[in-house]
C-alpha cells in the first residue's frame, strides 16, 4: 500500500509532465492531488494540461487544482519567449491532446494544500516543481503548515553552479524570488533539488525511441513531448547531449531520498531587484548559527536515477 501522500504542484510544462507520470505510476505514491502554477503556461493552461495527460495515463481519480495566477510583487504573468521555446506554445510541445471529462476543482489549490496539510500532516510530501507562490501564499493564510508537511522536495535553484537565467537565477526561482525567500526562511523539512544536480541527469532520443516503440498513445505522445524538449535544448545550445530531468529528478528524491548527497543548509533569496544577484539560492548568514531545516543537493547517483525512472516510464506506458 501506498503510504506516501504526494501533493505535486506543476507549471505543466513538459518536464512537469514527465514528473506527473513517474507520480501517478511509482507504486509507494498516492498521488492525492495536483495544483497548477503558472510559470511554463498559464496557470489555467497548466491546469487543463495535467487534466489531460492524467486522462491519457488513465489516472482520472487524481484532482487538479488552480494555484495564482501570478506572482506576490505582480499584478499580471505572461509567459516567458524562452519558456515557449522550451515547452511549445501550449506547455505541451503544441501537442493537442484529448480534453480530459474531468474538470478543475472548485477549491483553490492553496486551501487544498492548507487542508491536507492538517488531515495527513507527517505523511504528506508537497513537491513543487514550478514557482513557490503557491506555497507561500498558503504559510501566509496558515503559518502552521510550516511543520505540519512531513516533507517539501521543490525543483528549484542553484548553489554550486550557475543560474538558467542569469549566473545566479535558477528559471523557477526568478519567477517569484520573494515568495521563494518566505519558503526558504519560513517552511521546515524542505529538500532543494536544483541545477545542480539536475542538469546530470540527461535523458536522450535512445531513450524517448524506446516510449515509442511500446505503440500506445500515451508512449508515443510522451515521446513526442520528450523529442520537442530534447530539440529546445540542442537548439538553445543549453545541452547537445539530452535534455535535464529536472522535474521528475525532485519526485524520484521525493519518494527516494538515496538518490542524491545533500548537505544542510538554512537557504535564503534575495529578492532585491536593483542587484545583480536577484534570485539567487544562497546560504542565510542569518540563520548560519541555527539548526538547520533544509537540505540541499549537491550530487546525484544519475545512473541509478535514469534507469528506475526508464523502468517506471515504460510501464506505465505500455498500456
Ligand atoms: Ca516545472
Amino acid at each position: 500500500m501506498a503510504s506516501t501522500k504526494m501533493i505535486l504542484d506543476l507549471d505543466t510544462g513538459i518536464d512537469d509532465a514527465l514528473a506527473l507520470a513517474l507520480a501517478v505510476c511509482d507504486p509507494r505514491v498516492d498521488l492525492i492531488g495536483v495544483i497548477a502554477s503558472y510559470g511554463n503556461t498559464l496557470v489555467e493552461t497548466s491546469a487543463q494540461n495535467t487534466l489531460n495527460l492524467l486522462h491519457l495515463l488513465g489516472a482520472t481519480d487524481v484532482p487538479v487544482y488552480l494555484g495564482e495566477s501570478h506572482s506576490s510583487t505582480t499584478e499580471n504573468f505572461n509567459v516567458m519567449p524562452i519558456s515557449k521555446s522550451i515547452h511549445g506554445d501550449n506547455g505541451i510541445a503544441n501537442l493537442l491532446l484529448k480534453p480530459a471529462t474531468r474538470t478543475i476543482e472548485q477549491t483553490s489549490g492553496i486551501q487544498f494544500l492548507i487542508d491536507m496539510a492538517h488531515k495527513y500532516q507527517d505523511a504528506l510530501v508537497y513537491v513543487p516543481t514550478g514557482p513557490l507562490t503557491n506555497m507561500s501564499k498558503a504559510l501566509e493564510i496558515d503559518p502552521k503548515i510550516a511543520n505540519l508537511i512531513g516533507n517539501t522536495t521543490l525543483m528549484g535553484g542553484a548553489l554550486t553552479v550557475p543560474g538558467n537565467v542569469t549566473p545566479f537565477t535558477e528559471a523557477n526561482i526568478n519567477q517569484d524570488p520573494e515568495a521563494a525567500d518566505h519558503v526558504f526562511t519560513t517552511q521546515e523539512n524542505l529538500t532543494m533539488v536544483g541545477l545542480d544536480v539536475t542538469l546530470r541527469t540527461l535523458l536522450t532520443k535512445n531513450e524517448t525511441q524506446q516510449w515509442r516503440d511500446l505503440g500506445t498513445q500515451a508512449g508515443i505522445t510522451y515521446a513526442d513531448l520528450m523529442d520537442f524538449y530534447i530539440d529546445a535544448y540542442d537548439q538553445l545550445n543549453i545541452d547537445h547531449h539530452g535534455a535535464a530531468l529536472h522535474d521528475p529528478l525532485a519526485v524520484a528524491v521525493a519518494i527516494d531520498p538515496s538518490y542524491v548527497v545533500t548537505i544542510p543548509l538554512n537557504m535564503h533569496v534575495t529578492f532585491d531587484e536593483t542587484t545583480k544577484d536577484y534570485g539567487r539560492t544562497i546560504g542565510d548568514k542569518a540563520r548560519l548559527l541555527e539548526p538547520t531545516t533544509t537540505k540541499i543537493a549537491v550530487s546525484v547517483n544519475s545512473q541509478r536515477f535514469v534507469r528506475d525512472f526508464m523502468d517506471f516510464m515504460v510501464a506505465v506506458l505500455k498500456d
